[in-house]
Order: C-alpha cells, then structure tokens, then sequence
C-alpha cells in the first residue's frame, strides 16, 4: 500500500481544490501552529515532510521549536496565546513532550475548535462515541489506506497492537465502526503471535523495530504498520516488510506507507478546523463535521489505488 500515492492523488484530488474555494472564501490562508519541546530528529524529519506538503497546498504551517527546559507554565501561556489569535486555524503539539511537562494538560488546554490531532476531551469523547468530531491524524491515515486500497472491514478479525491515545485506541475505534472484530494487543499482551496470527488486518503501532516477523502473521492479511525506528541508521517500522511481503496480501512499507498519509489528514484536518474557526454557532459546527467525513467516502469511491 503506497501513502506517497495516496497523499499525492488526495491533495490533487481533493485538498488543493477544497484550499482554494476555502482561501476565496475567507480571503486568507489556513494557518497551522505546531509546538515541538526539545530535540527530536524523528519529530524534526516529521515537520519537514509536512512544510513541503503544506507549501504545496497554499497552507501556512508555522512552527515553534521551544528548548527542552520550556516549563509547562510557559507552553501553556503559548498555547493561551495561539487558542485566542483568529489568525491560528490549527494547533497541534508534537509528542511525546519532556518529562517534567503534563501530556494531559497541555492537551486539555488546546481548544476543542483547533485540535487537528483529535485529542482534546471533547474530540476523544466523539470519537468514543462515535460522534462527529476531529479524530488524531495517524489513526485517521491507517484507517485510510484500508479504505483506499478497498480492503473488506465488515466481519474481519482487525488486530491492533499498541494501545496509544493517538493512534492505537483511535484506530481500534475506526475499524471497530466499520464492524471489524477487535483485538487490542500491548506490552502486558501474553503471546502476541498468538493473536496476530488470528488477524484477517494486523495494525501495528508501537515502535520497536521488527517486532512482527514471518511467523506472526496469518497468510493473505492486510498489514498497517505505523511504527517509526531507527535501526543500524535506517528508518524501519514495527513489521519485518522483507521476509513478510510475500507472504501477506498487502502491506504498508516504512517509509513512504502511513507517514504520507498521516501529513495529508492533517492537511485535511486543518481544513476542517479553518472552516470550523468560522463558525458562530455549534449547529453549524456540526454540520461542518458531519459533511467533513462524507468527503472521503466520495474520495475512496473515486480512487485510483
Ligand atoms: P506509544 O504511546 O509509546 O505506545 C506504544 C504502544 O505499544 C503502547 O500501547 C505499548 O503498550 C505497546 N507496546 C510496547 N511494547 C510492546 C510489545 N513488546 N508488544 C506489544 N505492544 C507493545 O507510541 P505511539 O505514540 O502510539 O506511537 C507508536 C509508533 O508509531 C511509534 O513508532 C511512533 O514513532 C509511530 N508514529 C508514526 C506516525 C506515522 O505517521 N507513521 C505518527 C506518529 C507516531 P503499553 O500501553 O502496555 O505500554
């Protein structure tokens, strides 16, 4: 399954015409604001891809590298800051964050209206139960290659290992929606390849490199593997592509599978909150959601994998 493609027929097909009615409309360009605390060379090579995918589209992306010893008073007087600007669209803050900051605050502290990561408690909330709202950009991408590539969800057994706020549990949730059974596996899981052998779609997300081998996978599954690690200088995901895809119907390759994907529902997801941000009243906010995921069941429907 290739994100590269996916992200780049999604923007033609879809986000560069949806930017410019938005950009007539409202007569300025989306603006995200990203936070990132401290040295992460994966967060850093993260922001890259995403500034050239966004320059691409005419979206602003403005980023706010802070040094690792930023309190967590000082991130949320900047986030204080970006929620009340009518210019800021979006905000997203990278994790993880230092230890000395709170996840969970910060998070708390992002306003519902421009959470592009799903992952303030209004947005968790809705995508629990199943209710219009923005759902975390990489579970969001997972889920979309799935339906990208056509894949059947309805009665398959759907493994996920990892059980993350961002992607593990929202990912869980989409396939969960589209009536797979779900399995969800993590590091207290008792023999893992006993459950991952049993999966009809395996999605893994946990980031230790290679963790799923030949053994550990049923022949004919479809493989989503989300993690990100470096191994002897390479970048390499959680699966073992090598000695798997042969063996499998489809799998993702690391890079180049989920990542892509990942920065065009991000795009995708900014657009939605620019529109929110215009908004007065909730039933139109509503509305704005509701419409927002019909969009890319015309998009899958009119796909070309
Ligand atoms: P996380 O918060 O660290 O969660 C990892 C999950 O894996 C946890 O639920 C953990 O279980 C589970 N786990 C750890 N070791 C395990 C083992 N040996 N067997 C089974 N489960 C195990 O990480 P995350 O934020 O969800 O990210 C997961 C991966 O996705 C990372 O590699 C990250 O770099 C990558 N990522 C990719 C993208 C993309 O665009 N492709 C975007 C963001 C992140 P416990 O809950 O029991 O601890």
């Amino acid at each position: 399954m290739d994100g590269r493609q996916f992200a780049d027929e999604y923007a033609k097909k879809v986000l560069k015409s949806r930017c410019k009615v938005f950009i007539e409309r409202y007569e300025r360009l989306p603006v995200l604001n990203s936070i990132v605390v401290g040295e992460h060379p994966a967060i850093r090579s993260y922001v890259r891809v995403k500034e050239r995918y966004f320059d691409r589209l005419c979206m602003v992306s403005k980023n706010h590298f802070l040094p690792e010893k930023t309190s967590e008073q000082e991130v949320l007087s900047l986030l204080r800051q970006l929620n009340e600007d009518s210019t800021v669209d979006g905000i997203l803050v990278h994790m993880p964050l230092p230890d000395h900051i709170n996840e969970e605050i910060v998070i708390e502290n992002i306003v519902t209206e421009k959470d592009v990561d799903g992952l303030s408690p209004k947005n968790i909330y809705a995508w629990v139960k199943d209710l219009p709202g923005l759902i975390p950009a990489t579970a969001l991408a997972a889920f979309a290659l799935l339906k990208y590539y056509r894949i059947p969800i309805k009665g398959k057994h759907a493994v996920v290992i990892g059980r993350s706020t961002v992607i593990g549990k929202p990912v869980a949730h989409l396939v969960l929606r589209e009536d797979a059974t779900v399995t969800i596996c993590h590091s207290k899981t008792k023999k893992l390849g006993f459950h991952t052998t049993k999966a009809d779609i395996l999605i893994s997300a946990v980031g230790k490199p290679h963790l799923v081998n030949k053994e550990m996978v049923k022949p004919n599954a479809v493989v989503v593997d989300v993690g990100i690690n470096k191994k002897n200088g390479k970048i390499v995901g959680d699966v073992d592509f090598k000695s798997i895809k042969d063996k499998v119907s489809y799998i993702t390759p690391v890079p180049g599978g989920v990542g892509p994907v990942t920065v065009a529902m991000l795009a995708s997801n900014l657009l939605l909150t620019f529109e929110l941000q215009q908004h007065d009243s909730d039933e139109n906010i509503q509305a704005s959601l509701r419409r927002y995921y019909t969009t890319f069941d015309d998009f899958y429907r009119d796909s070309n994998p």
